[in-house]
């Protein structure tokens, strides 16, 4: 079979020969692949001129419907991927990490999307900063999407999960991508790629694959483009100084190899639930994918008197791992991704034992199904180093197979020492039930790591493990890791945009931002906000309530009613001598008699009060103070609603609470839930 790749709107099958790639577990040839003759300057260009604009038309939450669709739709194919995948020599359990953990992260960021995002273009970031005396001059950061495309080059062990978790972010963030399996797997991604296309939902020119090498596609790129890669750390360095890319300043964010390690504890005693959970969670990162994970762990470090233990009942798991054709139920390690991996992997076995002693590994172990010499075979293979201070291999090289080396340590200060010797690390774990040892590695270990998994009996039973990058937190480490960052929530679509800080008076701001910022215009309207429906409210509407006079009634009254005796508001003695020097309001009174000021009482379209955000008491109100609150419409965010469901949004509104002299004395915003007319927006 020759693999297509996909450019300009259509399928593009090179005409010469290509590579030819074997499959992993006989070795069988599956795909020919070459992009001779791909105009990857025309890529760019469509993705610019065509991909871009069509994202950009759409608003996050109209992407991210999309995202969930499209994930939807290869949900229901996954029987088929996984029979492919079996071929990459990816078990049933390595296929739940590749194809629905890839799936799952769209599905994640479609949520997120919902959550977290406004329903339009671009995005607002913190609060308006005052940059002046008397509020006339503030600022603040907008996001838009960048204007150009991104090149994903992602590496061979992960073809679902590597091409999905780059494409979430960026297509959300409204930038379209040029897609670049590792030639060895491609032919699964191809199979997922052409599958999303068939669905119809992504726009012309969101998404192009390139099967085979790039040819000449760096030096296309331009200022508004970036390049996000995931592979090793050799060829990383490389693309990353391209002069190309250092010309025009394109973001190149890089996940490479790293020494990744899991620390036991000095407390863990065998025996111990969390020694079990250490020795589990090293065999199953030995054995998931065959050990060929960028955050698997190839050091064990061990506290020295315990090496042994640990060593012989990792041995003993490690034994009951039955290798084979990972398309049988029964197999739990497949093979590496082709016989010159793991040729690579061997040689790589070789230099660690300079310094280390082979405590197993072999490779007379019987096989379930496969060809152990035109397969990529190999047998969990482990190794102890006895001097890893001195040692330079356990901690530089790395053995992309079922490979781990048990160094030991005495005291945790070694522990860390040996830890950060890894030069920067995606994921480390901890695997202890002591607080005070649990709380001195991370800190030892936080600044060269990624991501630190804290391992116990409390949370084993629900943690997603050592391995798994998730797709709420950030993926990717510093120094030999890469120095990128993937994923990390709403952090992954930043990545993607381009800050802008503007600055202005706060009603040319309120007007750019779609938002209103206090001390803006404003509009007052006759008709009560309360009484129109969401399509009718206008940013920067508002009401300005009548008054009320604060009485001692009022504060007894509402200490009866919540049961909050608090001295300042009760104790006439006590106040006194407080930092008030006086009875004061409850400050929940102030909050619920402004709601009293400004409600339009009689059913209309605010349905509910959806909540309330940064609440700020500013000026205590004392008995005889007369309070007047002003309400002002901030934002709206329509919601999603669903057929036959009751069309709302979410109304933001501004509230500041004054006193008779005009002293600001509460602020705060919150959000009803408004009827809309329409579903649309
Ligand atoms: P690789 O050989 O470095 O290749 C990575 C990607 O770069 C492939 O798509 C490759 O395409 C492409 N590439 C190579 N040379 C290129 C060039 N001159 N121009 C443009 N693209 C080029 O890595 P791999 O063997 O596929 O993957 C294994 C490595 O990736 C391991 O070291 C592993 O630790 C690391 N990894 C890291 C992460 C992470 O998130 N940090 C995740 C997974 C894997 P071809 O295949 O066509 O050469």
């Amino acid at each position: 079979m020759k693999l297509a790749s996909y450019t300009n709107g259509e399928w593009f099958t090179a005409r010469g020969a290509g590579i030819q790639v074997s499959d992993a577990v006989y070795g069988e040839p599956i795909a020919e692949i070459s992009s001779d003759g791909l105009d990857f300057a025309g890529m760019v260009r469509f993705a610019r001129e065509v991909g871009g604009p069509n994202l950009q038309k759409y608003t996050f939450h109209e992407r991210g419907a999309m995202l969930r669709a499209v994930a939807a739709h290869l949900s229901e194919r996954k029987e088929e991927f996984y029979q492919l995948s079996h071929k990459t020599g990816a078990t049933r359990r390595d296929n739940f990490v590749d194809i629905d953990g890839g799936i799952g992260t769209f599905f994640s960021y479609a949520s997120l999307t919902r959550r977290e995002l406004p329903n339009q273009q671009f995005l607002l970031e913190d609060d308006p900063v005052s940059l002046s005396r008397a509020g006339t001059f503030l600022g603040r950061h907008i996001l838009v999407p960048r204007e150009g495309v991104a090149v994903h080059i992602n590496a061979f062990n992960f073809p679902v999960w590597g091409m999905l978790e780059k494409l979430a972010p960026g297509l959300i963030a409204g930038v379209p991508a040029i897609v670049k399996p590792a030639t060895q797997t491609a032919y699964l991604t191809e199979l997922v790629f052409r599958r999303m296309l068939e669905s119809g939902i992504l726009p012309q020119g969101a998404v192009q694959l390139i099967c085979g090498s790039t040819g000449d596609l760096l030096e296309h790129l331009l200022e508004q483009d970036l390049v996000t890669f995931t592979g090793s750390a050799s060829t990383g360095r490389k693309l990353k100084v391209h002069p190309n890319l250092i010309a025009h300043s394109i973001p190149f964010n890089m996940e490479a190899d790293s020494l990744n390690c899991s620390l036991l504890g000095q407390s863990v005693e065998p025996g111990d639930e969390e020694f079990d959970l250490f020795v589990s969670e090293v065999a199953l990162e030995m054995t998931v994918k065959a050990g060929q994970k960028c955050t698997a762990i190839r050091r064990v470090i061990v506290p020295e008197g315990k090496t042994e233990a640990v060593i012989n009942t990792l041995r003993e798991r490690l034994a009951k791992v039955v290798l084979g054709d990972p398309s049988q139920p029964e197999v739990g390690m497949g093979p590496l991704v082709s016989r010159a991996q793991r040729e690579e992997v061997r040689g790589k076995v070789t230099q660690l034992r300079h310094s280390s002693e082979l405590v197993l590994g072999g490779e007379n172990v019987q096989l379930k199904g496969g060809e152990w010499e035109s397969g990529g075979f190999m047998a969990p293979t482990l190794l102890y180093c006895p001097n890893p201070l001195s040692a330079s291999e356990p901690h530089d090289l790395e053995a992309f197979g079922p490979v781990a080396t048990v160094l030991p340590y005495k005291g945790l200060d070694q522990a860390i020492q040996i830890a950060k010797r890894g030069r920067g690390s995606l994921a480390g774990s901890i695997v202890t039930h002591d607080l005070q040892e649990a709380r001195t590695l991370f800190f030892g270990c936080a600044s060269t790591h990624g991501r630190i998994l804290i391992l116990n009996r409390d949370n084993a039973k629900e943690s997603t493990g050592h391995g798994s990058p998730l797709p709420q937190l950030i993926h990717g480490g510093p120094g030999r890791a890469g120095a990128g960052q993937e994923l990390g929530g709403l952090r992954g679509i930043k990545h993607f945009m381009q800050r802008s800080a503007v600055q202005a008076d706060p009603t040319t701001l309120g007007f750019i931002s779609g938002e209103y910022v206090r001390g803006g215009q404003v509009k007052e309207p006759a008709l009560h906000p309360f009484r129109k429906h969401f399509e009718d409210l206008e940013i920067g509407e508002s009401l300005l309530t009548h008054r009320r006079t604060v009485t001692e009634a009022d504060i007894v009254n509402f200490a009866n009613l919540s049961g909050d005796y608090f001295y300042a508001h009760v104790d006439e003695i006590g106040a006194k001598d407080s930092i008030f020097g006086k009875r004061v309001a409850h400050g929940y009174f102030l909050v619920s008699a402004a709601a009293g000021l400004f409600v339009w009482p009689t059913p209309g379209p605010v349905l509910a009060n959806y909540g309330l955000e940064n609440l700020r008491f500013i000026e205590p109100v004392g008995i005889g103070d007369t309070i007047q609150a002003r309400l002002t419409v901030k934002s709206k965010n329509a919601k999603d609603s669903k057929p036959g469901e009751r069309p709302t949004g979410v109304v933001a509104w501004d509230v500041e609470i004054t006193n008779q002299e005009g002293a600001v004395v509460a602020l705060y915003t919150i959000l009803t839930l408004v009827e809309r007319h329409h579903p649309g927006r």
